[in-house]
């Protein structure tokens, strides 16, 4: 059959030593079936070239790719000419208009100590919100700087992410079903939920869009009727993810939240080493982990690889791999359990190559 192009764009810091990685499992799971092309991209590339994002990066993954694998961009906190985070950008220019973080453990230590299965998916608004980037800068009368943020909420993108996590949270049900009869055990056991975290209570506008939007989505498909709905307030959303995130099945939040939980909920399960993510549109499907560049630790060969190696079995399942894609979430399932080989991160003191070839050796 037909080898399928991956783009790999592995960008900056650790993004260069996690994502080879990750095509190594692909290529271990499906042999000879992925032609992988290297793509630019990142602040480094940015600082030797004045450019992040080359537009051929952009059109090869538009024209030639069938997905894409990121890395991880080293954004500098102050503002730098010319400078703008190409990952942002990408998920614009190719309306990755979902980013889908999956946040499961068997055994997780909540905040009332006790010991519980989590299967989260938190999907993110990938297109608007904050991440606009519409600043602007004023002086008031006594000459000191006032900034503001715009702030987009469209009824078309909250609809549209709303349907993703309908979809989803019924895709799921009826996937815990089946495992309920194969006697598997599953985390969530109640009825498929969706969880919609906005703040309507202070931004009545914005957010109060983005909640109503989503809550129509309920009464378009008759299969959705069977989908429980929950609102949480941000704020108390973190709270209770710590209390009780076993409490959750799909939550879906306007891009800025989606953002800022997701990371909360990588600490639950231990490390944000380990916790995947798709961008997701009609053109190409982009895995990539949730952490960042991690400057801290990049250069030393210790980089958690499993995010991007589960992001890549996420990309498997996007492309019709079923199978290949169980294989690889339970190579790593197993590898967690016995934990021999971890990185330090978790507490371990294997290298990146080391859980990679251990990883690979179990598929
Ligand atoms: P980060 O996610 O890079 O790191 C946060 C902490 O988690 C660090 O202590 C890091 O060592 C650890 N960590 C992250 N990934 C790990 C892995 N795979 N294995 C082991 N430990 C891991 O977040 P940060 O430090 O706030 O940001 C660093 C840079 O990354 C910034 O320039 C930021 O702009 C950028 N960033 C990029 C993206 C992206 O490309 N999508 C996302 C977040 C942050
Ligand atoms: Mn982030």
């Amino acid at each position: 059959s037909e080898k399928l192009t991956i783009g790999l764009i592995p960008a900056d810091g650790i993004g260069k030593e996690v994502i080879p990685p990750a095509a190594e499992v692909m290529d271990a799971v499906l042999p000879g079936k992925f032609e992988f092309i290297t793509l630019p991209a990142g602040f480094e590339l940015f600082q030797q070239t004045g450019v992040a994002l080359p537009d051929e990066t952009v059109e090869t993954l538009r024209t030639k790719c069938q997905g894409a694998l990121f890395g991880a961009v080293s954004s500098p906190s102050h503002k730098v000419a010319g400078y703008s985070s190409p990952i942002v950008a990408l998920r614009k220019k190719l309306q990755t208009y979902a980013n889908i973080r999956p946040v499961s453990s068997p055994a997780v230590r909540n905040a009332k100590n006790q010991t519980v299965p989590v299967d989260m998916l938190i999907i993110r608004e990938n297109t608007e919100c904050l991440y606009i980037k519409k600043e602007r800068s004023e002086t008031d009368e006594n000459g000191q700087k006032v900034c503001y943020a715009e702030r987009k909420i469209s009824e078309f993108a909250s609809k549209r992410i709303g349907r993703v996590a309908f979809d989803m949270a019924v895709a799921r049900g009826k996937l815990r079903e089946q495992q309920k009869q194969q006697g598997i055990n599953v985390a969530w056991t109640g009825k498929p939920k969706v969880t919609i975290v906005h703040k309507s209570n202070v931004l009545s506008v914005t957010d109060g869009l983005f909640r109503e939007s989503v809550l129509a989505v309920k009464n378009e498909k008759p299969e959705y009727a069977d989908v429980d709905v929950e609102e949480q307030l941000v704020d108390s959303m973190v709270y209770r993810m710590f209390r009780e995130p076993e409490k959750f099945d799909v939550v879906v939040a306007p891009n800025m939240y989606g953002d800022i939980i997701s990371d909360g909920a990588a600490a639950l399960v231990g490390s944000l080493g380990l916790v995947p993510s798709t961008n997701f549109g009609d053109v190409v499907v982009i895995g990539e982990p949730v952490h960042g560049s991690a400057p801290d630790i990049a250069g030393k060969g210790i980089a958690n690889p499993i995010a991007s190696i589960r992001s890549a079995a996420m990309l498997l399942e996007n492309l019709g791999f079923t199978a290949e894609a169980a294989k690889i979430y339970n190579a790593v399932d197993k590898l967690l359990s016995e934990g021999k080989t971890l990185t330090p991160d978790l507490g371990g003191n294997a290298t990146t190559k080391d859980v990679t070839a251990a990883i690979i050796s179990q598929l």
